[in-house]
Protein backbone atom coordinates (compact mmCIF):
# COMPACT_ATOMS: atom_id res chain seq x y z
CA UNK A 1 0.00 0.00 0.00
CA UNK A 2 2.63 2.37 1.05
CA UNK A 3 4.31 1.66 -2.18
CA UNK A 4 0.88 2.76 -4.47
CA UNK A 5 0.43 5.47 -2.19
CA UNK A 6 3.38 7.36 -3.11
CA UNK A 7 3.28 6.47 -6.51
CA UNK A 8 -0.45 8.00 -6.58
CA UNK A 9 0.68 11.31 -4.32
CA UNK A 10 2.92 11.42 -7.39
CA UNK A 11 0.79 11.00 -9.95
CA UNK A 12 -1.92 13.89 -8.19
CA UNK A 13 0.95 16.26 -8.28
CA UNK A 14 1.01 15.92 -12.38
CA UNK A 15 -2.05 16.55 -11.89
CA UNK A 16 -2.78 19.48 -10.38
CA UNK A 17 -2.02 22.20 -12.83
CA UNK A 18 -4.80 20.73 -14.98
CA UNK A 19 -7.04 20.43 -11.89
CA UNK A 20 -6.84 24.00 -11.10
CA UNK A 21 -7.52 25.34 -14.28
CA UNK A 22 -10.48 23.35 -13.85
CA UNK A 23 -10.99 25.08 -10.90
CA UNK A 24 -11.21 28.10 -12.20
CA UNK A 25 -13.55 26.87 -14.82
CA UNK A 26 -15.82 25.36 -12.59
CA UNK A 27 -15.71 28.51 -10.24
CA UNK A 28 -16.50 30.81 -13.15
CA UNK A 29 -20.01 29.30 -14.40
CA UNK A 30 -21.39 27.42 -11.42
CA UNK A 31 -25.39 26.04 -11.15
CA UNK A 32 -27.26 26.20 -8.06
CA UNK A 33 -28.89 23.19 -6.52
CA UNK A 34 -31.02 20.53 -8.82
CA UNK A 35 -29.36 22.40 -11.97
CA UNK A 36 -25.82 20.81 -12.32
CA UNK A 37 -25.80 19.45 -15.06
CA UNK A 38 -23.76 20.97 -17.06
CA UNK A 39 -21.03 20.53 -14.64
CA UNK A 40 -21.82 16.80 -14.12
CA UNK A 41 -20.71 16.46 -17.77
CA UNK A 42 -17.81 18.48 -17.19
CA UNK A 43 -16.37 16.74 -14.53
CA UNK A 44 -16.84 13.36 -15.62
CA UNK A 45 -15.64 14.35 -18.94
CA UNK A 46 -12.51 15.56 -17.34
CA UNK A 47 -11.80 12.20 -14.76
CA UNK A 48 -12.88 10.58 -18.41
CA UNK A 49 -10.70 12.21 -20.50
CA UNK A 50 -8.74 14.67 -19.35
CA UNK A 51 -9.68 18.23 -17.54
CA UNK A 52 -8.48 20.29 -20.76
CA UNK A 53 -7.46 19.44 -24.32
CA UNK A 54 -5.31 22.18 -24.25
CA UNK A 55 -3.51 21.53 -20.60
CA UNK A 56 0.03 20.41 -19.57
CA UNK A 57 1.18 16.53 -20.58
CA UNK A 58 0.91 14.22 -17.61
CA UNK A 59 4.80 13.91 -16.75
CA UNK A 60 4.29 11.30 -13.74
CA UNK A 61 5.34 7.81 -13.99
CA UNK A 62 3.20 5.29 -15.83
CA UNK A 63 2.95 2.33 -13.82
CA UNK A 64 0.00 -0.02 -15.58
CA UNK A 65 -3.11 1.69 -17.52
CA UNK A 66 -4.38 2.40 -20.39
CA UNK A 67 -3.51 5.44 -22.53
CA UNK A 68 -5.40 8.11 -21.04
CA UNK A 69 -6.97 9.49 -24.45
CA UNK A 70 -8.05 6.27 -26.49
CA UNK A 71 -11.71 6.34 -27.58
CA UNK A 72 -11.93 3.33 -25.49
CA UNK A 73 -12.15 5.71 -22.11
CA UNK A 74 -15.16 7.90 -22.81
CA UNK A 75 -17.91 5.12 -22.84
CA UNK A 76 -18.69 2.65 -20.12
CA UNK A 77 -16.92 -0.59 -20.05
CA UNK A 78 -17.51 -3.40 -17.60
CA UNK A 79 -16.24 -3.57 -14.01
CA UNK A 80 -12.60 -5.34 -14.04
CA UNK A 81 -11.34 -3.75 -16.59
CA UNK A 82 -8.92 -0.36 -16.76
CA UNK A 83 -11.75 1.59 -18.24
CA UNK A 84 -14.35 3.58 -16.37
CA UNK A 85 -17.76 3.25 -16.11
CA UNK A 86 -20.23 6.54 -15.86
CA UNK A 87 -23.83 6.45 -14.39
CA UNK A 88 -26.34 8.68 -13.65
CA UNK A 89 -27.92 9.32 -10.75
CA UNK A 90 -29.72 11.45 -8.37
CA UNK A 91 -30.82 13.17 -11.01
CA UNK A 92 -27.97 15.29 -12.32
CA UNK A 93 -25.34 13.17 -10.25
CA UNK A 94 -23.10 10.91 -11.82
CA UNK A 95 -21.33 7.59 -10.25
CA UNK A 96 -17.90 7.16 -12.58
CA UNK A 97 -15.88 3.56 -11.25
CA UNK A 98 -12.45 2.61 -11.73
CA UNK A 99 -10.49 -0.11 -11.10
CA UNK A 100 -11.12 -3.67 -9.98
CA UNK A 101 -14.78 -5.50 -9.55
CA UNK A 102 -15.84 -6.39 -6.36
CA UNK A 103 -15.56 -4.13 -3.07
CA UNK A 104 -14.57 -0.56 -3.63
CA UNK A 105 -13.96 2.69 -1.45
CA UNK A 106 -15.93 5.74 -3.00
CA UNK A 107 -15.14 9.32 -2.59
CA UNK A 108 -17.64 12.11 -2.52
CA UNK A 109 -17.56 15.65 -4.08
CA UNK A 110 -20.28 17.39 -4.19
CA UNK A 111 -21.39 19.72 -7.22
CA UNK A 112 -23.57 23.01 -6.19
CA UNK A 113 -22.72 26.40 -6.08
CA UNK A 114 -25.49 29.65 -3.83
CA UNK A 115 -27.32 31.79 -4.89
CA UNK A 116 -24.64 34.36 -3.90
CA UNK A 117 -23.67 37.09 -6.13
CA UNK A 118 -19.44 36.67 -5.64
CA UNK A 119 -17.73 39.45 -4.76
CA UNK A 120 -14.13 37.75 -4.27
CA UNK A 121 -12.98 40.04 -7.29
CA UNK A 122 -10.85 36.68 -8.73
CA UNK A 123 -10.04 37.32 -12.34
CA UNK A 124 -12.36 33.88 -12.86
CA UNK A 125 -14.91 34.77 -10.66
CA UNK A 126 -18.67 34.12 -11.72
CA UNK A 127 -20.76 36.76 -13.38
CA UNK A 128 -24.06 34.20 -13.34
CA UNK A 129 -25.42 35.21 -10.05
CA UNK A 130 -24.23 31.83 -8.53
CA UNK A 131 -21.35 31.23 -7.11
CA UNK A 132 -19.00 28.47 -5.54
CA UNK A 133 -18.79 30.47 -2.17
CA UNK A 134 -18.93 26.43 0.05
CA UNK A 135 -15.61 25.29 -1.95
CA UNK A 136 -17.28 22.58 -3.98
CA UNK A 137 -15.41 24.06 -7.07
CA UNK A 138 -12.10 23.06 -5.20
CA UNK A 139 -13.52 19.73 -4.07
CA UNK A 140 -14.49 18.84 -7.13
CA UNK A 141 -10.88 19.77 -8.92
CA UNK A 142 -8.96 17.59 -6.39
CA UNK A 143 -11.00 14.69 -6.47
CA UNK A 144 -10.76 14.96 -10.33
CA UNK A 145 -7.00 14.57 -10.00
CA UNK A 146 -6.97 12.14 -7.33
CA UNK A 147 -9.28 9.51 -9.97
CA UNK A 148 -7.56 10.80 -13.00
CA UNK A 149 -4.06 9.84 -11.49
CA UNK A 150 -5.65 6.25 -10.20
CA UNK A 151 -6.59 5.69 -13.77
CA UNK A 152 -2.54 4.78 -14.38
CA UNK A 153 -2.50 2.77 -11.26
CA UNK A 154 -3.32 -1.00 -10.71
CA UNK A 155 -5.35 -0.84 -7.71
CA UNK A 156 -6.71 -3.19 -4.90
CA UNK A 157 -9.77 -2.44 -5.12
CA UNK A 158 -12.48 -0.05 -6.93
CA UNK A 159 -12.69 3.63 -6.96
CA UNK A 160 -16.17 4.79 -6.59
CA UNK A 161 -16.53 8.69 -7.52
CA UNK A 162 -19.78 10.16 -6.26
CA UNK A 163 -20.23 13.48 -7.94
CA UNK A 164 -23.34 14.67 -5.58
CA UNK A 165 -26.12 17.52 -6.66
CA UNK A 166 -27.70 18.82 -4.34
CA UNK A 167 -25.96 19.51 -1.09
CA UNK A 168 -27.28 22.83 0.18
CA UNK A 169 -30.75 21.93 0.04
CA UNK A 170 -33.45 19.56 0.92
CA UNK A 171 -34.17 17.23 0.33
CA UNK A 172 -30.64 16.41 -0.55
CA UNK A 173 -28.68 14.90 -2.82
CA UNK A 174 -27.09 12.43 -0.75
CA UNK A 175 -30.34 10.89 0.34
CA UNK A 176 -31.39 10.23 -3.38
CA UNK A 177 -27.84 8.31 -3.81
CA UNK A 178 -28.03 6.40 -0.52
CA UNK A 179 -32.03 5.65 -1.61
CA UNK A 180 -30.63 4.84 -5.30
CA UNK A 181 -28.58 1.68 -3.64
CA UNK A 182 -26.12 1.99 -6.09
CA UNK A 183 -23.21 2.29 -3.17
CA UNK A 184 -24.46 -0.69 -2.04
CA UNK A 185 -24.53 -2.34 -5.64
CA UNK A 186 -20.95 -0.88 -6.43
CA UNK A 187 -19.86 -3.05 -2.52
CA UNK A 188 -19.17 0.52 -1.51
CA UNK A 189 -17.02 -0.38 1.70
CA UNK A 190 -16.13 3.21 3.28
CA UNK A 191 -16.73 6.52 1.48
CA UNK A 192 -14.92 9.86 1.96
CA UNK A 193 -15.38 13.48 1.31
CA UNK A 194 -13.08 16.49 2.49
CA UNK A 195 -14.44 20.25 3.00
CA UNK A 196 -13.03 23.35 2.99
CA UNK A 197 -13.10 25.22 6.30
CA UNK A 198 -12.35 28.63 7.46
CA UNK A 199 -11.90 28.16 10.95
CA UNK A 200 -9.01 25.20 10.71
CA UNK A 201 -5.52 26.76 10.15
CA UNK A 202 -4.80 26.96 6.64
CA UNK A 203 -3.25 23.95 5.48
CA UNK A 204 -4.05 21.60 8.27
CA UNK A 205 -6.13 18.53 7.74
CA UNK A 206 -8.00 16.96 10.59
CA UNK A 207 -9.37 13.50 10.95
CA UNK A 208 -11.54 13.51 13.89
CA UNK A 209 -13.27 9.89 15.06
CA UNK A 210 -16.99 10.53 16.41
CA UNK A 211 -19.09 13.24 15.80
CA UNK A 212 -17.75 16.52 13.55
CA UNK A 213 -21.22 18.30 12.34
CA UNK A 214 -24.61 17.86 14.15
CA UNK A 215 -27.78 16.81 13.37
CA UNK A 216 -30.26 19.41 12.04
CA UNK A 217 -33.96 19.77 12.59
CA UNK A 218 -36.17 22.47 11.41
CA UNK A 219 -39.00 22.76 14.38
CA UNK A 220 -42.42 24.63 15.03
CA UNK A 221 -43.56 25.25 18.11
CA UNK A 222 -47.21 26.10 17.84
CA UNK A 223 -49.71 27.41 20.99
CA UNK A 224 -53.06 27.63 20.20
CA UNK A 225 -55.30 29.39 22.68
CA UNK A 226 -58.59 31.61 22.31
CA UNK A 227 -58.15 35.04 20.42
CA UNK A 228 -59.99 38.53 21.55
CA UNK A 229 -59.86 42.03 23.11
CA UNK A 230 -56.38 43.02 24.18
CA UNK A 231 -58.68 45.00 27.69
CA UNK A 232 -60.35 41.46 28.10
CA UNK A 233 -57.61 39.14 28.62
CA UNK A 234 -59.92 36.94 31.10
CA UNK A 235 -62.26 36.31 28.34
CA UNK A 236 -59.38 35.04 25.97
CA UNK A 237 -56.76 32.70 26.59
CA UNK A 238 -53.94 34.24 24.87
CA UNK A 239 -51.39 32.06 23.39
CA UNK A 240 -48.20 34.82 23.55
CA UNK A 241 -47.32 34.75 26.97
CA UNK A 242 -47.14 31.08 26.91
CA UNK A 243 -45.11 30.97 23.68
CA UNK A 244 -42.27 33.78 25.19
CA UNK A 245 -41.93 31.40 28.33
CA UNK A 246 -41.29 28.31 26.28
CA UNK A 247 -38.87 30.27 23.46
CA UNK A 248 -36.62 31.23 26.95
CA UNK A 249 -37.46 27.42 28.57
CA UNK A 250 -36.95 25.11 25.63
CA UNK A 251 -32.76 25.77 25.11
CA UNK A 252 -32.50 25.15 28.60
CA UNK A 253 -34.99 22.17 29.17
CA UNK A 254 -32.63 20.68 26.00
CA UNK A 255 -29.29 21.44 27.98
CA UNK A 256 -30.68 19.81 31.09
CA UNK A 257 -31.92 16.83 29.30
CA UNK A 258 -28.32 15.86 27.39
CA UNK A 259 -24.67 15.32 29.08
CA UNK A 260 -23.11 18.86 29.68
CA UNK A 261 -20.09 17.66 27.15
CA UNK A 262 -22.39 17.05 24.58
CA UNK A 263 -23.07 20.42 22.47
CA UNK A 264 -27.00 20.66 21.84
CA UNK A 265 -28.65 24.04 19.85
CA UNK A 266 -31.80 25.41 20.44
CA UNK A 267 -33.15 28.38 18.58
CA UNK A 268 -36.04 29.95 17.77
CA UNK A 269 -35.43 33.03 15.77
CA UNK A 270 -39.29 32.99 13.87
CA UNK A 271 -41.88 34.51 15.60
CA UNK A 272 -45.91 34.94 15.07
CA UNK A 273 -48.38 36.07 17.05
CA UNK A 274 -51.29 38.95 16.55
CA UNK A 275 -51.12 41.56 13.84
CA UNK A 276 -52.38 44.51 16.15
CA UNK A 277 -51.19 45.79 19.61
CA UNK A 278 -54.83 45.53 20.69
CA UNK A 279 -56.11 41.81 19.57
CA UNK A 280 -55.08 38.87 21.50
CA UNK A 281 -54.33 36.13 18.55
CA UNK A 282 -55.84 32.22 18.82
CA UNK A 283 -52.91 31.12 17.64
CA UNK A 284 -48.71 32.02 18.27
CA UNK A 285 -45.82 30.24 16.51
CA UNK A 286 -42.40 30.14 17.32
CA UNK A 287 -39.98 28.09 14.44
CA UNK A 288 -36.23 27.15 14.40
CA UNK A 289 -33.64 24.88 14.48
CA UNK A 290 -32.98 21.92 16.90
CA UNK A 291 -29.16 20.26 16.61
CA UNK A 292 -27.19 17.50 18.46
CA UNK A 293 -24.51 15.71 17.69
CA UNK A 294 -25.02 12.83 18.78
CA UNK A 295 -28.45 10.14 18.00
CA UNK A 296 -29.85 9.91 20.97
CA UNK A 297 -29.65 13.08 22.27
CA UNK A 298 -31.15 14.15 19.18
CA UNK A 299 -34.12 11.90 20.07
CA UNK A 300 -34.38 12.92 24.18
CA UNK A 301 -34.19 17.16 23.32
CA UNK A 302 -37.01 16.42 21.00
CA UNK A 303 -38.97 14.74 23.63
CA UNK A 304 -38.35 16.87 26.77
CA UNK A 305 -39.15 19.94 24.23
CA UNK A 306 -42.62 18.65 23.51
CA UNK A 307 -43.37 18.15 26.81
CA UNK A 308 -42.36 21.67 27.55
CA UNK A 309 -44.52 22.59 25.09
CA UNK A 310 -47.57 20.86 25.90
CA UNK A 311 -46.94 21.45 29.94
CA UNK A 312 -46.60 25.53 29.97
CA UNK A 313 -49.22 26.05 27.39
CA UNK A 314 -51.25 23.74 29.52
CA UNK A 315 -50.92 26.03 32.27
CA UNK A 316 -52.11 28.81 30.63
CA UNK A 317 -55.27 27.25 29.34
CA UNK A 318 -54.05 26.77 25.79
CA UNK A 319 -52.90 23.67 24.05
CA UNK A 320 -49.10 23.34 22.80
CA UNK A 321 -47.94 21.26 19.45
CA UNK A 322 -44.68 20.61 18.78
CA UNK A 323 -43.78 19.48 15.11
CA UNK A 324 -40.30 18.36 13.89
CA UNK A 325 -39.39 18.65 10.40
CA UNK A 326 -36.62 15.97 10.31
CA UNK A 327 -32.68 16.64 8.60
CA UNK A 328 -29.34 15.21 8.41
CA UNK A 329 -28.60 13.12 10.93
CA UNK A 330 -24.94 14.15 12.65
CA UNK A 331 -21.94 13.35 10.93
CA UNK A 332 -20.01 10.62 12.59
CA UNK A 333 -16.66 9.60 11.17
CA UNK A 334 -16.29 6.07 11.42
CA UNK A 335 -13.01 5.48 14.54
CA UNK A 336 -11.19 3.59 12.47
CA UNK A 337 -11.36 5.21 9.02
CA UNK A 338 -10.25 8.27 11.01
CA UNK A 339 -7.23 7.09 12.69
CA UNK A 340 -6.33 4.94 9.43
CA UNK A 341 -6.39 8.54 7.64
CA UNK A 342 -5.20 10.59 10.26
CA UNK A 343 -2.01 8.19 9.62
CA UNK A 344 -1.97 8.28 6.20
CA UNK A 345 -1.69 12.17 6.42
CA UNK A 346 0.96 12.13 8.38
CA UNK A 347 2.87 10.06 6.40
CA UNK A 348 2.75 12.62 3.30
CA UNK A 349 3.78 15.38 6.34
CA UNK A 350 0.00 16.93 5.85
CA UNK A 351 -0.19 18.95 9.44
CA UNK A 352 -2.91 17.55 11.70
CA UNK A 353 -5.54 19.47 12.93
CA UNK A 354 -8.97 19.02 14.78
CA UNK A 355 -12.47 20.62 13.89
CA UNK A 356 -16.32 20.20 14.94
CA UNK A 357 -18.79 22.18 15.23
CA UNK A 358 -23.18 22.52 15.06
CA UNK A 359 -22.63 23.23 11.52
CA UNK A 360 -24.32 20.13 9.15
CA UNK A 361 -23.71 18.59 5.93
CA UNK A 362 -26.00 16.01 3.85
CA UNK A 363 -22.83 13.75 3.95
CA UNK A 364 -24.33 12.46 6.97
CA UNK A 365 -26.67 11.03 5.18
CA UNK A 366 -24.61 8.39 3.93
CA UNK A 367 -23.16 7.09 7.63
CA UNK A 368 -26.53 4.69 8.47
CA UNK A 369 -25.38 3.30 4.97
CA UNK A 370 -22.03 2.92 4.97
CA UNK A 371 -19.04 3.76 7.01
CA UNK A 372 -18.16 7.68 6.85
CA UNK A 373 -15.21 9.62 6.58
CA UNK A 374 -15.22 14.05 6.84
CA UNK A 375 -12.10 15.45 6.35
CA UNK A 376 -11.73 19.33 7.10
CA UNK A 377 -9.42 21.14 4.68
CA UNK A 378 -8.12 24.41 6.47
CA UNK A 379 -8.18 27.95 4.93
CA UNK A 380 -7.43 29.68 7.77
CA UNK A 381 -9.64 32.88 7.16
CA UNK A 382 -10.51 32.46 11.48
CA UNK A 383 -13.67 34.01 13.11
CA UNK A 384 -13.15 37.57 11.26
CA UNK A 385 -12.59 36.60 8.03
CA UNK A 386 -15.47 35.27 5.49
CA UNK A 387 -17.24 31.91 6.43
CA UNK A 388 -18.52 29.67 4.03
CA UNK A 389 -21.53 30.63 1.75
CA UNK A 390 -19.84 34.31 2.31
CA UNK A 391 -19.52 36.49 -0.93
CA UNK A 392 -15.68 37.31 -0.14
CA UNK A 393 -15.26 33.45 0.50
CA UNK A 394 -12.29 32.50 -1.84
CA UNK A 395 -9.88 29.56 -0.69
CA UNK A 396 -6.47 29.29 -2.41
CA UNK A 397 -5.36 27.24 -5.22
CA UNK A 398 -3.01 24.96 -3.08
CA UNK A 399 -6.52 24.10 -1.17
CA UNK A 400 -7.22 21.66 -4.46
CA UNK A 401 -3.92 19.77 -3.65
CA UNK A 402 -4.60 19.58 0.17
CA UNK A 403 -7.96 18.61 -0.34
CA UNK A 404 -6.70 15.63 -2.64
CA UNK A 405 -4.28 14.72 0.21
CA UNK A 406 -7.29 14.39 1.97
CA UNK A 407 -9.31 12.11 -0.41
CA UNK A 408 -6.13 9.81 -1.24
CA UNK A 409 -5.61 9.43 2.59
CA UNK A 410 -9.12 8.63 3.23
CA UNK A 411 -9.15 5.99 0.65
CA UNK A 412 -5.89 4.25 1.22
CA UNK A 413 -7.67 3.86 5.09
CA UNK A 414 -10.33 2.48 3.51
CA UNK A 415 -8.81 0.19 1.51
CA UNK A 416 -6.98 -0.86 4.34
CA UNK A 417 -10.04 -2.00 6.32
CA UNK A 418 -11.61 -3.33 3.60
ZN1 LIG B 1 -20.35 22.75 1.30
Amino acid sequence: MRELAQAWRSLIAAELPAAIALRHELHAAPQVSGAEEPTARRVAGAILTGPSLTGPILTGPILTGPSLTGPSLTGPSPAGTAGAEVETVAGTGRIVRIGPAGPAIGLRAEMDGLPVVEATGAPYASTNGAMHACGHDVHLAALVAVVRAARRLELPLGLVAVLQPREEVGPTGAADVVASGRLLAHDVRALVAAHVQPLVPAGGVTSDPGPVNASVDEVDIVITGQGGHGAYPHLAADPVPPLCRVVLAVPEVARAAVDPLHPVVVTLPQLAGSGAPNVLPGVATASGTVRAMREQDRALVHDRIRRAVEGIAAAHGCTGEYRVRRGEPALVNDSALAQASARWLRTFGVPEASFASCGSDDFATYGPQVPILMHFVGTGEGPDGPMLHDARYLPGDETVGQVAAALLAGWLAGAEGA
